[in-house]
């Protein structure tokens, strides 16, 4: 696929809408630079996506979700074998089983499940939308992220230093009317057990939103990573005033350069600029194949790829491009962050936010 080399070149040569902050250095080229894709969900060893990696220079952080639908075995299955084959390629993050979470002992056997997982390299542990958003306690009412039956995973969290990789809540959408004007109605008409609108006894998003916060006031050693802009991509000041007050959040972008598109550029490109150690990288597709009734064929896998690649393109040429772009229909100006940020959305955040140059090496571990 030539398509990037081509598109950064036109951009190139159309007139700046404004002179961004790096104008003068030259174009990085998309296969030049080192990435990390932190928000992956790859469950099966496919050779093919390894060479695609190989080729445009991407490493991925690969993310074991959901807890709760029965899959949390044969899923850290699969991501341990594909560590132990390819550490360079597949890091892991681990997750841990949010049912049972009423039992005395379910803190400690949830301690010592990840503790098993982190002896086998995992190097954060993921907590995902569930919990705020699903699971309930006996008398009907929604467990939220920061209930204290959590604190001690929290805690050992922290004491043993592997961040906590957080999507909570969700797109503000989901707490608004359908829209077909918002880029998640296609989604949320699709998934309505997400689609939270005028539905009664549920979290508010503000409720989720301080429930996450709650976690970092409580622990403030706790690494705590954002997904998803940290479910706040429609409020660059509310994600700002978080990364300003609580010193160990982080955020990243995974499937929500979507939301990006929608606030001025130089607004983006200010908070690239100012909280550049805080941000990583991320696209979030998924590979799951043990879901499926047959295995994927070949065409299937090689649409799965080009899917990945454009889209992977195209991320690049919005966070590293110039002038005016397209981008999920919407024309924006494409943010034209510096080298030395770029470098650190793309890798250096995630080699040290994650520790990735030791796990990708397991000989010296
Ligand atoms: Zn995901």
């Amino acid at each position: 696929m030539k398509r990037t080399f081509l598109t950064l070149t036109a951009l190139l040569l159309a007139p700046l809408v404004s002179l961004p902050a790096a104008a003068n250095e030259a174009m990085l080229a998309f296969e030049e630079l080192l990435k990390i894709d932190v928000h992956s969900h790859v469950f099966e060893d496919f050779p093919a996506l390894n060479d695609l990696f190989q080729r445009i220079n991407m490493r991925t952080v690969n993310i074991c979700v959901p807890a709760g639908d029965g899959h949390l075995d044969q899923m850290h299955r699969s991501a341990n074998e594909l560590y132990r084959k390819y550490p360079e390629f597949y890091p892991f993050i681990a997750t841990f089983d949010v049912r049972g979470h009423d039992r005395p002992d379910y803190a400690e056997k949830v301690i010592a499940w990840l503790d098993g997982q982190f002896a086998l390299g995992a190097v954060g542990v993921k907590i995902w939308k569930e919990v705020g958003m699903e699971i309930k306690d006996q008398d009907g009412k929604f467990v939220l992220p920061d209930d204290p039956r959590f604190d001690p995973i929290y805690a050992h969290l922290a004491k043993v230093r592997k961040p906590l990789h957080a999507h909570l809540a969700e797109p503000i959408d989901a707490w608004l009317p359908l829209d077909p004007a918002s880029p998640y109605f296609s989604y949320y008409s699709k998934r309505p057990e997400w689609h939270f609108h005028g539905k009664p006894g549920v979290p508010s998003h503000a409720d989720l939103v301080a429930a996450r916060d709650n976690i970092l006031k409580k622990h403030p050693t706790l690494v705590l990573i954002g997904a998803h802009l940290a479910s706040l991509g429609h409020d660059l000041d509310a994600i700002a005033d978080r990364l300003e007050r609580f010193p160990n959040f982080h955020i990243e972008v995974a499937a929500r350069a979507r939301d990006l598109v929608r606030h001025p550029s130089d607004k983006v490109r200010a908070l690239f600029l100012k909280y550049s150690e805080r941000i990583m990288y991320g696209l979030d597709a998924m590979w799951k194949p043990f879901l499926r009734e047959k295995p994927p064929t070949d065409l299937e896998r090689r649409s799965h790829l080009q899917m990945l690649e454009l889209r992977y393109r195209e991320d690049f040429d919005y966070y590293a491009g110039q002038g005016v772009m397209t981008y999920t229909e919407r024309q924006v100006e494409a943010l034209h962050l510096p080298r030395s940020v770029l470098e650190q959305f793309y890798n250096g955040n995630a080699r040290r936010i994650y520790k990735l140059d030791a796990a990708t090496k397991p000989a010296v571990r």
